[in-house]
């Protein structure tokens, strides 16, 4: 399925690396971490760094009530971006140096999310989107956890998605320069696990933790 463009999301630069093909949004949606969410205040423009959950239909971000972000966001107009950094590509040109990525924008109304159930549901996603398997086996949200939590959603739909991909595209005359260019792959990598000093000694690893060692 194809997300229809509007004229908000029609990329106009370098329009060949855009995609609104659902599985690769959804597919960067879940490699990406965090998201940048720009919102409009009394003050001016802001964008602040957040975590992220989504499903087929919405991104959730969540927060405590007295957030500013997640207070100015219900019923308003949001942009979200979530981007995954795969390569620093060197040209032999300085003018052709550029980034190898896969980027997200989603804008829209957001709206908060009232239901109880629909909020943890989206509190899961949210943690589930970082590590996934953890909900399993941790203690769940509580009650009053979830009501002295705030979740707001953002329907993907007005949204686009652009790749780069590839060697550095350098000027025909400078092919013939003695520079080095190429592409410096970039993957993320998690760290040995440090044990919480207050851990039980008997408590192993889980395999939720060991998979992220082996992605
Ligand atoms: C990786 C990451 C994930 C996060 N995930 C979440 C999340 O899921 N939910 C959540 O509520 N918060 C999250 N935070 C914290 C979030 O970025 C904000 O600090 C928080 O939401 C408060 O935002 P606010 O606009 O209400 O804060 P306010 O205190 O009203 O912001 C006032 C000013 O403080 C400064 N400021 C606020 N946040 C930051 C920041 N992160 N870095 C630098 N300056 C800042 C800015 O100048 C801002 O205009 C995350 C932060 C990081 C880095």
């Amino acid at each position: 399925m194809n997300y229809t463009p509007t004229e908000k999301t029609t990329v106009k630069r370098l329009p060949k690396r855009a995609s609104y093909d659902k599985k690769i949004v959804q597919s960067i949606l879940g490699e990406g971490m965090i998201a940048h969410v720009g919102l409009e205040t009394d003050t001016g423009v802001v964008v602040i760094p957040m975590a992220y959950g989504f499903d087929e239909f919405n991104i959730f971000l969540h927060g405590s009530p007295s957030s500013r972000l997640l207070r100015k966001s219900d019923s308003n107009q949001i942009c979200v971006t979530v981007t995954v950094l795969d390569g620093l590509v060197l040209a032999r040109s300085l003018f052709h140096h550029s980034m190898n990525y896969r980027s997200v924008v989603i804008m829209g109304s957001a709206e908060k999310v009232d239901s109880d159930s629909e909020k943890e549901r989206a509190l899961d996603l949210i943690v589930e989107n970082i590590i996934p398997g953890r909900t399993e086996g941790t203690r769940p949200n509580s009650a009053k956890e979830i009501k002295s939590t705030t979740v707001i959603k953002l329907p993907i739909n007005e949204v686009s998605a652009k790749i780069r991909t590839g060697p550095p595209v350098d000027d025909e005359e400078d092919y013939a320069l003695k520079t080095w260019a190429g592409v410096i792959p970039i993957k993320m990598s998690f760290g040995e696990p440090e044990p919480d000093p207050l851990l039980e000694e008997s408590i192993e690893i889980p395999a939720h933790v060991s998979n992220l060692l082996t992605t």
